[in-house]
């Protein structure tokens, strides 16, 4: 259920409107919008008795959402959500006209690795740093990333460099620390549908960057957005990152025609990895260029300036150098788009 605030309400209507939401035993959830303020009703089972709410003073109308998610969807928000991320160089916006992009490589090694990779970055104007501190690997064996060792790498890179930081919490304790270093928290491919880490990102105030399952539908992405907004955290942004299928000439395949889909039933912004989306080097730049011409919001890169000794993913991961002609390239796209990158 949405209620519909006229484009005068006040504040006080609004809060008001909250209260008596409250009060019948559910949760409010007030969604600014361009000309009025949505209020989305959660934690009802059935049909919500609007009666007491529609005569309530600046209320235009009570509207039964179809959908299964309700605060994801554009029936509560038309316009597109921008989500505000500051980095002390200045703040760097998703869903907006600026094409985003973030870099950096998989994991966090050692201190000189992420160094040197974060110099360069920096140098090509990028001002969001990737790097995982938690990595979830599919053997117990492999490089796991440097914990909390890794996340005050990242606190100093961005201290020195002036990068924001995104980095990945792969379960509810790692979400404790990183929230408290990270400016977006990624949440991974393989935690989707981690339902209690997604409860957990919504009571951050940081940006989430949640990733698409590898075998997730459209719906079920979105309902994992769902469950983050749900819990009050309306600072989502999703990312395509390749799904399952029987295709061997790439590690996964870039669904990118998920772009036109997400921004027809969502007002998130949607961005894209090509570097997991192929899983080889050089079919980044081509699916990164692609990416911004169908529309995405950004772009999440793997960048190594040794990706050969790379303790993780150095198969898909691009020289600093061809990240360079990456950013080139793709400003340029999104020129003729009449969008500029942030
Ligand atoms: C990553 O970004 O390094 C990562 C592990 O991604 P995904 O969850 O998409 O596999
Ligand atoms: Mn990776």
């Amino acid at each position: 259920m949405l209620v519909v605030m006229q484009s005068n309400a006040t504040e006080e209507q609004v809060r008001a409107v909250c209260q008596r939401i409250e009060a019948l035993g559910f949760r409010p959830h007030p969604i600014p919008g361009a000309g009025r303020t949505a209020i989305g009703i959660t934690g009802n089972s059935g049909a919500v008795d609007t009666s007491s709410l529609e005569s309530m003073p600046g209320v235009v109308e009570c509207i039964p959402v179809s959908k299964p998610y309700k605060l994801v969807g554009r029936d509560i928000k038309e316009e597109n959500t921008i989500v505000r991320v500051p980095t002390p160089s200045g703040e760097v916006t998703f869903g907006g006209k600026a094409v985003a992009v973030v870099a950096g490589p998989c994991a966090i090694e050692t201190r000189e690795q992420a160094f040197t990779i974060a110099e360069r970055i920096r140098a090509s104007g990028t001002r969001l740093f990737r790097g995982g501190a938690y990595k979830p690997r599919t053997s117990p064996y492999t490089f796991q990333g440097l914990g909390e060792e890794g996340l005050r790498i990242l606190a100093d890179i961005r201290e020195k460099f002036g990068l924001g930081i995104v980095t990945e919490a792969i379960d509810n304790d790692s979400l404790d620390l990183v929230e408290r270093y990270a400016d977006v928290i990624q949440i991974g491919a393989r935690n989707m549908q981690n339902f209690s880490l997604l409860k957990r990102a919504g009571h951050t105030r940081k940006a989430v960057l949640l990733k698409r399952g590898m075998s997730a539908t459209l719906d079920e992405f979105l309902m994992a957005a769902e469950y983050v907004m749900s819990e009050g955290n309306y600072q989502v942004i999703l990312c395509e990152r390749g799904v399952r299928t029987f295709a061997d000439h790439t590690r996964n395949t870039l669904d990118l025609s998920v772009i036109p889909a997400v921004q027809r039933l969502s007002h998130l912004p949607i961005v894209v990895d090509p570097s997991h989306g192929t899983g080889r080097r050089n079919k980044v730049l081509p699916l990164s260029r692609a990416a911004v011409a169908a529309g995405a919001d950004g772009l999440l890169v793997e960048v190594h300036h040794d990706p050969a000794h790379a303790l993780s993913d150095g198969p898909q991961s691009i020289l600093p150098e061809e990240f360079d002609q990456l950013v080139r390239e793709v400003r340029a796209i999104a020129a003729v788009l009449g969008r500029t990158l942030n």
